[in-house]
């Protein structure tokens, strides 16, 4: 997409063909391309050739020219691809060497970041590098995305692979976007009433209805779909604070039996844990919670004096487990 922004340091513009003496200074520079997907240039011409073949109005490519205000000129390129299948959006860039370790990757990331949630969700966003490219290591990092597995990659020539790292940052969503985003915002303005306990990952809540006594959940703090987007040691964390809210409501209510439910809720598919406490007969047939017809009903809301006793069994209960 073309795109016309402003930083602290940096115009960001689209490229053109014009630009290919320019985009060439880097292009063909061996340091710059070391750890890139594509080919070294040797050719101006080739440059122009792949500035010609782009497609500059591609609503999933932000892939803009980086100007230095101080100076006028045009140091590199990058942005953010947009990935449907990991709803994510992945960082790139080149920078001129001799515009290295000013933060400039940074900035225009972030403005760029803020400039596409204008219109469109930024759930998460992404990155791949090689294992001993440190710096773009630390570039991850000060955008606070997070290690999340190793992986690799292969230039598109097939001259080299390298291991290489995967990051990622799952970001906080509008109210608009997501439903358990804005409840989270609610708790933090204190202004939700079922609201029981932070944890390190979560937040406890009682369930909105209460056809099965004891309902609660823990919302995820990261909005990310699935275990597999969050970095290994938030996991880790998630599942032992999932773990220890039921044993709560376990404490609390002394079920027959816990279900435990991961499930997402609307677009972006936030997840969050429903803990039911389930009893013999408490549904028509033997199953899962979801088979009864008035899960729903008004008289399952719980009036605010049974919440407050709800919210406070659950609560000395994990006061008790985080001792
Ligand atoms: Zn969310």
């Amino acid at each position: 997409m073309k795109v016309y922004l402003e930083t602290e340091h940096l115009f960001l513009r689209p490229l053109t063909p014009a630009d290919a003496e320019a985009v060439f200074l880097w292009g063909s520079d061996p340091e710059v391309n070391k750890y890139m997907i594509y080919p070294l240039y040797h050719d101006v011409a080739d440059v122009r050739a792949w500035l010609e073949s782009r497609n500059p109005d591609d609503p999933d490519v932000y892939d803009e020219g980086i100007v230095l205000k101080s100076t006028g000129e045009l140091i590199g390129s990058g942005g953010l691809t947009w990935h449907p299948e990991r709803n994510a959006w992945e960082i790139g860039y080149n920078l001129r060497r001799d515009q290295w370790g000013h933060g400039y990757t940074g900035e225009m990331i972030q403005a760029l970041m803020a400039h596409i949630q204008k219109t469109r969700p930024v759930e998460a966003i992404d990155g791949v590098f090689a294992s001993e490219n440190t710096k773009s290591r630390r570039v991850m990092e000060k955008l606070g995305m997070e290690y999340m597995r190793d992986t690799e990659f292969t230039k598109t020539d097939g001259s080299q692979t390298f291991p290489a790292m995967y990051y990622r940052r799952n970001l906080h969503q509008p109210a608009s976007v997501c439903l358990i985003c804005d409840r989270i915002d609610k708790i933090q303005q204190h202004l939700n009433p079922y609201f029981v306990r932070e944890l390190e990952t979560g937040y406890v809540v009682i369930g909105d209805h209460q056809r099965f006594e004891g309902y609660t959940l823990l919302l995820c703090k990261e909005h990310a779909t699935e275990l597999s987007q969050l970095a290994p040691k938030f996991r880790q964390a998630f599942l032992r604070d999932m773990a220890m809210t039921a044993e709560a409501v376990e404490n609390a209510f002394h079920p027959d039996k816990i279900n435990y439910e991961l499930l997402g809720n609307g677009k972006g598919r936030h997840m969050h844990w429903h803990i039911f406490p389930r009893r013999a007969g408490d549904t028509p047939l033997p199953g899962p919670v979801w088979q009864v017809d008035d899960m729903y009903a008004g008289q399952n809301i719980p009036t605010l004096e049974k919440l407050n006793e709800l919210r406070e069994r659950v609560g000395a209960e994990l006061d008790r487990l985080m001792k």
